[in-house]
């Protein structure tokens, strides 16, 4: 059982990390995430042998999402509960009004660690307004520095202002300035050393991330995916790389540091090396809802507590037991595995 003041699930896991997703809308089309057709989806299936399946897209409507104050009342009692690390994602989160108003609510609870993941593409409009709200971690999504691929993987022409918005993260101070890139085989593979040359380059924190079975399109196969091991050995040929090891056992990344410079390179492997024994994650969908695992089947609905005259102590105890029930591991690649209904837009990823 969860002792007061702290999460521990059935597995002995203290859980000190919740991601919230403000809304499940966004206004890019990734592959792997949220194609914009049943051709952008088909562009990686190996031809012929998978059965096209309509693409999922299970948009709530706005009138369902917590409001900010319900997410700030989350957070204090989720805090008080052990919580110290929160990341506001999405859908793509800037594309809610007003996100610096509830990065200052946040900001102002006691909580070790406060991000936001973004594709950039709004980020210019409110870089300096979420800095003085009290944001300093950012992590922005690029998975490629082509042109035409950027146009390919994410259904817009929008690399130089992706870009930029990372130069001015970093000009701002935000630090670390983190971005995430999805390795897909045959579509960004090429990139690799690329991408990590401009990391080096620009002084960067990147991580490559191994491509998930959480995309709308259903296409996702073992195939396509790059593993972390062959995203290493492909480094070490071009870069003198010193491991960093892991910050705490419940991060999912393991670094290197680039040999001069800030910059570092990382690798999250949640397919061919899972973390699932260390994970200390909740997520809060823009409806409400918690999710024990970024694979879980079933959700539990926070709204109804929040707005039918539950207290703090109740909401505490309810995020007790619904911890209890987090899964122990997810089974990707397994003859049982299951794809959650939602695809990772809409869970928050
Ligand atoms: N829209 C924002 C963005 O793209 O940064 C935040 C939400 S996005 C769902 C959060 C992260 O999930 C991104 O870094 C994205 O690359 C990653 N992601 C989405 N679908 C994925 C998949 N199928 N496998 C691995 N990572 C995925
Ligand atoms: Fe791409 Fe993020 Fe939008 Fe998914 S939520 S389609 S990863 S920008």
């Amino acid at each position: 059982m969860s002792l007061p003041g702290r999460l521990i699930d059935s597995f002995g896991r203290t859980i000190r990390d919740l991601r919230i997703s403000v809304t499940d809308r966004c206004n890019f089309r990734c592959l792997y995430c949220l194609p914009g057709s049943e051709e952008a989806a088909d562009f990686y299936r190996t031809q012929g042998q998978v059965d096209p399946k309509p693409i999922k897209r299970d948009w709530k409507p706005r009138t369902h999402f917590l409001s900010y104050e319900e997410i700030e009342r989350v957070v204090r009692v989720a805090v008080g509960q052990g919580i110290t690390k929160i990341r506001l994602t999405g859908g793509e989160p800037l594309l809610r009004r007003n996100v610096p108003e509830l990065v200052a609510k946040l900001a102002a609870l006691p909580i070790e660690d406060l991000a936001l993941t973004t594709n950039g593409f709004h980020f210019a409009e409110s870089a300096e307004e979420l800095h003085a709200a009290g944001l300093r971690r950012v992590t922005f999504s690029l998975d490629t520095l082509e042109r035409e691929n950027f146009n390919k993987f994410t259904g817009r022409d929008r690399l130089e202002e992706v870009l930029a918005a990372i130069r001015q993260a970093r000009d701002l101070g935000f630090d670390p300035v983190k971005v995430n890139a999805v390795v897909i085989r045959h579509l960004n593979d090429h990139e690799i050393e690329g991408l990590a040359e401009f990391a080096h380059a620009e002084g960067l924190s990147f991580r490559f991330i191994e491509f998930m079975p959480l995309d709308s399109g259903r296409a996702w196969q073992k195939e396509h995916v790059v593993s972390g091991a062959e995203i290493l050995e492909r480094l070490n040929v071009r870069f003198n790389l010193q491991p960093k090891g892991r910050k705490h056992p419940s991060t999912t990344s393991k670094c290197w540091r680039f040999d001069d410079g800030p910059a570092e390179v990382g690798l999250i492997t949640p397919v061919t090396e899972p973390f699932c024994d260390n994970c200390n994650r909740l997520r809060l969908t823009a409806d409400g809802k918690i999710r024990t695992c970024l694979f879980s089947l079933h959700e539990h609905d926070l709204k109804p507590l929040l707005r039918d005259g539950a207290s703090d102590a109740d909401l505490a105890k309810w995020l007790g037991e619904v911890v209890l029930k987090k899964e122990e591991r997810h089974n990707i690649g397994e003859t049982d595995f299951e794809q959650p209904d939602r695809s990772m837009s809409s869970i928050g990823g």
